[in-house]
Order: C-alpha cells, then sequence, then structure tokens
C-alpha cells in the first residue's frame, strides 16, 4: 500500500469518522488526511484521524515494526496505540481492584 498524499488539515469542512478511534472529527476540527492506491485490497482511499490518534498510529507502528498490519480499524483507543479492548481489560482489572479494597 502506499501513500501518496498526506498533509494536516486545520479545520475539516464536513465531519469525518477517525479511522483510528472511530470517534467523530467534527466540523471545524483539526485532523491528518492521507491517500492512497493499494492495488490488492482496498483501492483508491483515503483516511482522516484526529491529529493525538495519528500519533498514535505512528508510535503503533514505530513499536510493531509493521507498516499496515495489526491494528483494528476504528477500534483503538483515541490517541492511544491499545486496542479498545485492552481499554476494557484495564477498566476491568481497575474495577476489580477497586472492589477488593471495599
Ligand atoms: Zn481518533
Amino acid at each position: 500500500m502506499s501513500t501518496f498524499n498526506e498533509r494536516e488539515v486545520k479545520a475539516v469542512r464536513k465531519a469525518r469518522t477517525c479511522d483510528w478511534c472511530g470517534q467523530p472529527i467534527n466540523t471545524g476540527e483539526p485532523a491528518h488526511y492521507s491517500a492512497g492506491f493499494d492495488d490488492e485490497i482496498l483501492g483508491f482511499w483515503t483516511s482522516y484521524m484526529h491529529p493525538e490518534c495519528e500519533v498514535a498510529f505512528s508510535m503503533f507502528h514505530a513499536r510493531q515494526d509493521i507498516e499496515d498490519d495489526g491494528w483494528e480499524y476504528q477500534g483503538m483507543q483515541r490517541g492511544s496505540s491499545a486496542t479498545l479492548e485492552e481499554l476494557a481489560d484495564e477498566r476491568r482489572a481497575a474495577r476489580e481492584a477497586e472492589a477488593d479494597h471495599a
């Protein structure tokens, strides 16, 4: 998959959905925009992410040393390189720890 266009958008003109966390990027909010072409699966693609999600995306790939795989489309924590499932586990563990002290 190759990326041929990438830029920071200061304020989106249309509401978008963040590809990383699945939360809305509202009109007027900043976003990281990228577009490219994948001749295997996606064809022409465009992507919008919250700026902090793009940072998480970059960190994720630095950590995983892979290009595109291993993260869940619209299923990651906003601004974090953990999945929503990991977040749910963390919350469950925190609740259980709290219950132990009650
Ligand atoms: Zn996001």
